[in-house]
């Protein structure tokens, strides 16, 4: 026994002197958030990482331990690193609720920071919240949703994107569900997941809730918004088990070319990564392919009656994935929710009856009525090929033009939320045409004063 108590002494010593380390490691991790709060400089930094990840798969190689392990600690405390440093990051629901309470107080806001239709959703809708609890739709009930709303859904799915079978499909409240139970199931903590910024906080945060690693391949208005695929291929390790993908982007509008989508699903494909694609946006945009239609085992993609039937309120998104995938992630619905509002899943059903095709070509119009205006600006950005914003540098920091603007009436998205796009705003069509150059006349003044 006296030979495991001194190696057990000893490991009480060695993960003890750990923890002294982590704390010194944290301290500084603190200093330097500041230092770049300061400078204005984002939290993550891909090439300063990888910098110390090769340091560290160097010193494998010296020491004799296996590189995938010393990896996956490095992501802990890479992670630690983002989360000590990102409490102050603005993003469009800072804006959002920023602008919420100036209402409260009495001030009138434009809101252009988030995507929210202002369309009324279709008039079944209204009709079906009255019918649902006499048609006993009152119940808990099955974590992955009512047979009869999935058998529609599936329907729905296999008419619009591609055929899918009910056993595919898993109801959320919202796509935002979808997003986090894919992620946080699928992965674990310390494996990675790639995504391509600029793109929706919610991805990285979900991942750093739970512990895993996001790594980014960022893109430029320049290259187009067009990711590298040679740069995802040399990110890919073994500790690597998702990509995300957002086409119609947000914050973009941009659609991937085809032939960049097959080289990207073919890197996926030949690294067996899981691929999420949100696909949300799908129903504003025109020549666009659903990753569905690739038909990849390892694929899941998120879908919402948010935008394409003005229902963000009611909450209620799915997820399409091979039966297995769906078991695992449902099992998180039915731990966290045990099952979706079932008068919601109902409304949801009949709201398929609608023909909402009309809502897209109201989009596309208010989207040119905001790259006219943005372009008389002397803003720079891409035409949006879809989805519902417009993505534009100013020249300006972000965060302080998007405070700025709230103090004129005027909420828009700060660029930072996005990912390393400090000088951009992420403005959003979703309302009338009149409103939109009403928002943009107050951009404009603001842009020009600080030029
Ligand atoms: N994905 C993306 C890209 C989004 O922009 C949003 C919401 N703005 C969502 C998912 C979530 O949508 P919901 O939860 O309302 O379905």
């Amino acid at each position: 026994m006296s030979g495991i108590d001194g190696l057990r002494d000893k490991m009480d010593e060695v993960t003890l002197e750990m923890i002294r380390l982590l704390k010194a490691r944290t301290d500084i991790a603190l200093s330097i958030g500041r230092l770049k709060e300061d400078a204005g400089i984002p939290v993550t930094d891909e090439s300063r990482e990888e910098n110390l990840r090769q340091k560290i798969i160097s010193l494998c190689g010296e020491i004799g331990l296996e590189e995938s392990i010393a990896t996956r600690h490095l992501n802990f405390l890479l992670n630690e690193s983002v989360n000590v440093q990102s409490a102050g990051r603005n993003t469009h629901l800072s804006v959002f609720h920023k602008a919420k309470e100036l209402e409260r107080q009495g001030q009138k806001i434009i809101h252009m920071e988030v995507g929210e239709p202002d369309f009324a959703p279709p008039e079944m809708v209204g009709e079906a919240l009255g019918e649902a609890c006499a048609r006993g739709y009152t119940r808990y009930g099955q974590a992955r949703g009512r047979p009869e709303v999935l058998e529609a859904l599936a329907r729905h799915i296999s008419k619009e994107f591609h055929p899918t079978p009910q056993d595919n499909v898993m109801i959320s409240p919202g796509a935002r569900f979808s997003v986090y139970a894919t992620i946080t199931t699928l992965l674990s903590p310390g494996d990675e997941m790639v995504t391509i910024e600029p793109a929706w906080p919610a991805y990285r945060d979900c991942a750093l809730n739970s512990g895993i690693k996001t790594r980014v391949i960022g893109t430029t208005l320049e290259e187009e918004w067009e990711p590298d695929p040679g740069r995802i291929e040399d990110m890919v390790n073994s500790n690597t088990k998702m990509i995300i993908l957002n086409y119609p982007n947000n914050p973009t509008g941009k659609i991937l070319p085809e032939k960049l989508q097959n080289d990207i699903m073919d890197i996926a494909v030949k690294n067996n990564l899981y691929v999420l694609s949100d696909e949300i946006y799908s129903a504003y945009s025109k020549n666009w392919k659903s990753v569905l239609s690739y038909e990849y085992e390892n694929s899941i993609i998120t879908q919402s009656f948010s935008k394409s039937h003005a229902m963000t309120g009611l909450r209620i998104g799915y997820a399409i994935a091979r039966s297995t995938i769906i078991d695992r992630i449902s099992r998180l619905g039915a731990l966290c929710l045990t099952s979706v509002s079932e008068p919601i899943q109902y409304a949801a059903m009949r709201a398929l009856e609608a023909d909402t095709s009309e809502f897209a070509g109201i989009m596309q119009k208010r989207l040119d009525v905001l790259s006219r205006e943005a372009g008389k600006i002397g803003l720079e950005f891409a035409a949006p090929d879809g989805a519902m914003y417009l993505f534009a540098r100013t020249g300006i920091d972000g965060t302080r033009l998007a405070d700025e603007a709230l103090g004129r009436g005027l909420a828009v998205a700060p660029g930072e939320g996005f990912g390393r796009y400090g000088d951009h705003v992420r403005i959003s069509a979703c309302q009338n045409e009149k409103t939109l150059i009403d928002g943009m006349n107050i951009l404009s003044g603001l842009v020009g004063e600080h030029r």
